[in-house]
């Protein structure tokens, strides 16, 4: 028989908007001791901006923008939409790439106007061969102020950057802290490269982070908390990317609208945005669950 008391919780539940999949989801997220979250659209907005771009040498800054938005054009991911965004907001046209493709959790490939264009992350890049030195250290200075840095590489060489933000949502750093009180340790996972990543971390006081993470590696790094580290691991995502992790978590918890793929495979979905909806959860979990037999 279900416990009353895990009814009762659940009608509490509903009323902040946090639904369990699953009957003891609760009851596991009780003793949960590692909380991981994803940076992009958990910990942040997942509205990604541009903020800054660069054009090294002698090539011109709309230059650069206009090959990224060519190169992109035909890329699904969000930081694809926020460099065709920027390029439509200052007027840049741009033709289609003759050539595309895209390289999951690094970039795009492309050829446009006859050149062979790649577009990612710079870590990337260098396993391409291209030789990041060229740009005089230009790329660290935006990686430090937390944004997401893209280069630009016509024919083989670096021509520019791309800088992209995407704003912290306004209670991450009150939920990191809720978590820490709890005694729970948070974490934090991404893709991005480890600067941008740890410059995030600092900003809502997380002091583990995951990062350079391929989207198929996430659960692997969720099943080493918990084979190599005994830990009971929550995992906090809302992407596509995220449901292998989800999955593999004691417990996964989707956030924000999420895509469907997130939520199914989530015990815990979070209807809200807010990342306190994570500790909310939590502290319900604690009251409303009483063991009946
Ligand atoms: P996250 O883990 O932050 O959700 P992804 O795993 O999708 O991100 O991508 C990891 C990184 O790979 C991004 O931060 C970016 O640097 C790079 N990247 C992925 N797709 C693209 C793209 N279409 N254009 C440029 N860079 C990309
Ligand atoms: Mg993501």
């Amino acid at each position: 028989a279900t416990p009353l008391a895990l009814i009762r919780g659940g009608g509490e539940a509903a009323r902040h908007g946090i639904l369990m999949r699953s009957g003891d989801a609760f009851q596991v997220y009780r003793d949960v001791d590692t909380i991981v979250l994803d940076k992009t659209g958990t910990i942040t907005e997942g509205e990604p901006a541009v903020d800054t771009v660069v054009g090294i040498g002698d090539h011109a800054e709309v230059d650069v923008l206009r090959t990224a938005a060519s190169a992109e054009a035909f890329s699904e991911h969000p930081l694809a939409d926020a460099i065709l965004d920027h390029a439509d907001e200052r007027d840049v046209s741009f033709p289609d790439p003759a050539v595309f493709e895209s390289v999951t959790g690094k970039g795009v490939r492309a050829t446009v106007d006859g050149e062979d264009v790649l577009v990612g992350k710079p870590d990337w890049l260098v396993e391409e061969g291209v030789d990041l030195r060229a740009g005089g250290g230009v790329i660290e200075d935006p990686q430090s102020r937390g944004l997401t840095t893209i280069g630009v590489v016509t024919n083989g060489d670096l021509v520019g950057l791309v800088g992209i933000g995407d704003e912290i949502k306004a209670d991450a750093w009150d939920t990191i802290q809720r978590i820490t009180d709890a005694g729970i340790d948070p974490v934090m996972i991404t893709g991005d490269n480890e600067r941008t990543a740890h410059a995030v971390a600092d900003e809502v006081g997380i002091g583990r982070v995951l990062a350079e993470v391929l989207p198929d590696e996430k659960r692997d790094e969720i099943r080493r908390l918990q084979d190599e580290e005994g830990e009971c691991v929550a995992m906090v995502g809302d992407g596509i990317n995220d449901a292998p992790a989800l999955t593999q978590a004691d417990i996964g918890i989707a956030i924000g609208a999420g895509t469907d793929i997130a939520i199914e495979s989530a015990g815990i979905v979070l209807m809200g945005d807010r990342l306190g909806g994570v500790m909310d959860a939590y502290e319900i979990a604690q009251t409303s669950y009483e063991k009946t037999r």
